[in-house]
């Protein structure tokens, strides 16, 4: 289920408040799988933990019954050995969860059961004072392991009835105690299946509730990478911004400092913009700004960044670059601009679309920040402009040593 199908589902559940037990289909499978393995451990360490329990009642058998004590020793140890031990190991290995269930309410009735052919093995005289303890094992089934719902109602009606089947036909016991047990038995499964209803809606509630919390989560996270792909982004170009490219610049620079190798950066501006928005509008403008960003984008190595620097100002930083590479790379990108053939009728009739670029290389050392890689290459933009625009201009680290590449 996706997501959102699967919020609608919890919240309408938790508007239900749970009342049935049971989740609507896909989210009764999800809960399932989410909490079958806690559940089986659970039930099996409970399950073992009345073990002692059930034996400390020996010392019960044998005030009260001692002329077959070994009869309700083989009865207590072969019907832990023999059927619960089992069905401990079985449920611990892991079970569909309706057998799970089952297996565990199999263990209740059949403690009743024994229980019930542990009283009537001995017509000793107070041996019927067990019959007092029997809703015990409905306590341990409904609300200390406790079962479902519906297989805690189950194993409490079936135990009632093999109680009623063994405790009436009991000829030691007297009547008024066989009414009072049967009265006492009655009230225990009312107030341990009310407890245990209970105990299982507000289990499911809380279910509901985190994972309610878990799926909002993970709509925030993927809120928070979008809000920072967006400020990490230009709006009109898509492509990195400033932000984005000041935090890449220093993150690079680290990198070719620690690995001593050298970055490239480009500085490209438009040439006579300013005329092309006076002549065509600024609509226009932003058209032609995501143009030429786009096929300076498509004109980058993956590796290299390609960020707005601002207004009609461009940079692109080059991982690993060297002099010559870089001053390709920029020529590539004069190239790309100037082959989109924009026409710039403000600046003149058959002029088109051009760009300055200015680049620079450095490799960082002691002496250098990453703004003086940006000032080389600003400085070196201010040249190929000076020369004569659409061009690239290649500074060189100290002095600017630079090598036009006019074209025109
Ligand atoms: P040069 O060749 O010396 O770079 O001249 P230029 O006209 O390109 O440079 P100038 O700095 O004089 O003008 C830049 C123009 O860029 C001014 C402004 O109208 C335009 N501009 C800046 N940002 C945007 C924008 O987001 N959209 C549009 N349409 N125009 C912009
Ligand atoms: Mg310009
Ligand atoms: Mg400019």
């Amino acid at each position: 289920m996706i997501n959102d199908a699967l919020l609608k589902a919890i919240e309408i559940e938790l508007n239900g408040s749970c009342r049935r037990l049971r989740f609507m289909q896909q989210l009764e499978t999800r809960f399932e799988s989410d909490t079958q393995r806690r559940r089986s451990r659970h039930l099996v360490v409970a399950g073992l933990l009345a073990i002692p329990i059930y034996f400390l009642f020996l010392i019960n058998d044998y005030g009260f019954r001692s002329d077959v004590f070994t009869t309700v020793l083989c009865l207590r140890v072969g019907s832990v050995v023999f059927f619960g031990l089992p069905i401990y190991w079985l449920v611990y290995r892991g079970v569909l969860p309706h057998l799970r269930e089952m297996l565990m309410a199999s263990v209740i009735v059949m403690t009743m059961l024994i229980s019930c052919l542990i009283l009537v093995s001995s017509n000793a005289l107070y041996s019927y004072f067990d019959v007092f303890s029997f809703g015990l094992v409905l306590v341990a089934g409904n609300i200390f392991l406790p079962l479902r719902f519906l297989y805690a109602c189950a194993a409490s009606a079936i135990s009632i009835l093999i109680m009623a089947a063994f405790v009436v036909g009991y000829e030691p016991m007297p009547l008024e105690a066989k009414k009072l047990a049967l009265l006492t038995i009655l009230a225990t499964t009312l107030f341990t299946l009310v407890t245990n209803y209970r105990l299982e809606r507000s289990e499911r509630i809380s279910y509901l509730l985190v994972l309610r919390e878990q799926i909002r989560a993970g709509y925030y996270l993927k809120d928070n990478q979008a809000l920072s792909r967006l400020s990490m982004t230009d709006p009109l170009t898509n492509i990195a911004n400033r932000r984005q490219f000041d935090a890449l610049l220093a993150t690079r620079w680290q990198e070719a400092a620690e690995q001593s190798t050298c970055l490239g950066l480009m500085v490209v501006d438009i040439d006579y913009f300013k005329a092309y928005n006076d002549y065509y509008g600024h609509l226009q403008g932003d058209k032609c700004l995501r143009k030429v960003a786009g096929a300076m984008q498509a004109d980058s190595r993956d590796t290299d960044l390609v960020a707005r620097f601002g207004g009609e100002e461009f940079v692109v930083l080059m991982a690993e670059a060297t002099a010559t590479s870089a001053q390709q790379a920029a020529e590539r990108i004069r190239q790309s601009v100037e082959a989109l053939q924009i026409p710039n009728a403000g600046h003149s009739s058959h002029s088109v679309i051009t760009v300055s670029v200015g680049v620079a290389t450095l490799c960082p050392s002691d002496r250098l920040t990453s703004a003086d890689l940006l000032a080389y290459a600003d400085s070196a933009l201010y040249i190929a402009k000076q020369q004569g625009r659409n061009r690239s201009w290649v500074a060189d680290t100290g002095v600017l040593l630079s090598s036009a590449n006019a074209i025109n």
